[in-house]
């Protein structure tokens, strides 16, 4: 019996053995398409050689150097490569081992950025309801989904939450997309103005919302008017691109589609492609600058920050999405994505919304098409689709979300960069046979 804590203790899993491209591989000799690349991770699929082949040359040369001591040379070059590429005024990178590491690091080097400039009433983050920026407690803080906190509210930190910009459910009849955007934006000033502006240190979103919505893009003209509002009262914007950046959207970072740059951006996944855990936080140069002219030292860190291997692996899947024109084969195989999918489920009486950007692409489930509303979240309907399509062998993620209280489900699809038209087919085959089998089950 396996002696692993696992995430869900009714469930055995089989033991994944081997990868080839799109595809995970189990002892049993079984194969699944990786349609979601787990959870928006495997950009490059599961036997890119340029990568293993960059994590072994560092393995040789250098496995750890404690960042108290020593910098590294893949550190330095993976910096280098992400500023030279990184949107707006992103000058420094601070290297952690995932998303949630990125996420604290954020929280914290907003609030330490106020403490330096002389503003320490500043202490309050301003995040969205439908949202999830990790599992440790300031990350799970920050987050808005009620499944993920409710057993841990007592622990989590007092954020604010406001709606966030979900056209599918909350755009009204009679409003136009750009009406609504400017809306629902204005939600995070009337935040602002109800906390006083001088307590707010941070709003902080997902361009494109993953886990919680599945593949929900914010409309035009939204952030264009939250980053406006952040400047109008000094309040930091902290992307957090973890799931939707690396190309994921058909653009490096999803922020360049809404024309905007964060002042603090996070992103893990897709940076490290599942080679190696790694992530990490970008932040402008005025804000490190704050910090290198005042106290000089940033509180916090972690052991493995910075970790060569990490930073290798990153380097060259950074190098290998810019050199092998995998952002812009993202964005052109989402479309083919994105048609198949509406080929498929565009008439289908149990799916309301087909939406996303680029190799990033979700269908959210209703019980009526017409009315939106969902199902029953008595039927577990996001963990039969799962199951009925891994029986298919077919990696897909569908999740529950919370709006308002009430829970909807949807399937978030992430397939690698290197998905073929064929392997396409089969995707979408296969997630229609699992969707008519949980629904009709
Ligand atoms: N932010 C977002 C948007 C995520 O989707 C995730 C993980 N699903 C995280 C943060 C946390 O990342 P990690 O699991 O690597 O800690």
């Amino acid at each position: 019996m396996s002696k692993i804590f696992p995430r869900n203790s009714r469930q055995t899993l089989p033991t994944a053995v081997g990868g080839d491209g799109c595809y995970v591989i189990d002892s049993s000799g079984k194969r699944y398409l990786d349609g979601s690349g787990g959870a928006a991770v495997s950009c490059l699929g599961h036997s890119d050689v340029a990568v293993t082949e960059a994590v072994k040359r560092q393995m040789d040369k250098l496995a750890f150097a404690h960042t108290g001591f020593f910098t590294s040379e893949p550190a330095e070059a993976l910096a280098e490569l992400l500023i030279a590429h990184a949107p707006g005024d992103l000058e420094r990178v601070y290297l952690v081992s995932g998303g949630s590491e990125a996420m604290e690091a954020a929280i914290k080097l907003a609030r330490q950025y106020f403490v330096e400039i002389g503003q320490p009433s500043r202490s309050r983050i301003i995040a969205r309801q439908q949202s999830y920026h990790g599992n440790t407690i300031g990350a799970l803080s920050a987050g808005g989904n009620e499944w993920r906190r409710a057993q841990f509210g007592p622990l989590l930190l007092d954020v604010s939450h406001i709606p966030p910009c979900y056209e599918y459910r909350l755009r009204e009849d009679d409003e136009t997309a750009w009406d609504y955007g400017q809306r629902a934006a204005q939600a995070l000033e009337d935040e602002i103005l109800a906390c006083g502006p001088e307590t707010v240190i941070a709003f902080l979103a997902e361009p494109v919302v993953g886990a919680t919505a599945g593949a929900v893009p914010a409309v035009d003209g939204y952030f264009k008017r939250i980053r406006e509002i952040c400047d109008r009262y000094g309040v930091l914007l902290i992307l957090d691109e973890v799931m939707c950046g690396m190309g994921r959207t058909g653009r490096l970072y999803a922020c360049e589609t809404d024309e905007i740059a964060p002042d603090i951006l996070c992103i893990a996944k897709g940076l490290g492609a599942g080679y190696q855990p790694v992530g990490a936080m970008l932040c402008t140069g005025k804000i490190h600058d704050a910090i290198a002219s005042g106290s000089g030292f940033f509180q916090h860190g972690h052991t493995y920050m910075g970790h060569p291997v990490a930073a290798a692996a990153a380097h060259a899947v950074l190098t290998a999405l810019l050199d092998r024109g995998l952002v812009e084969r993202a964005a052109l195989m989402g479309d083919v994505l994105q048609n198949r999918l509406a080929e498929a489920f565009g008439q289908h009486p149990h799916v309301g919304d087909i939406r996303g950007r680029g190799l990033f692409r979700g269908i959210e489930l209703v019980a009526d098409r017409n009315t939106k509303e969902p199902f029953d979240p008595a039927m577990g309907l996001a963990a039969r689709v799962k199951r009925r399509a891994f029986e298919e062998g077919l990696i897909c993620y569908p999740m529950s979300g919370t709006i308002d209280g009430r829970r909807g489900d949807h399937v978030l699809l992430a397939p690698p960069f290197i998905i073929s038209e064929s392997e396409i087919d089969e995707l979408v085959r296969k997630l229609s046979i699992a969707v008519e089998g949980a629904v009709g089950a």
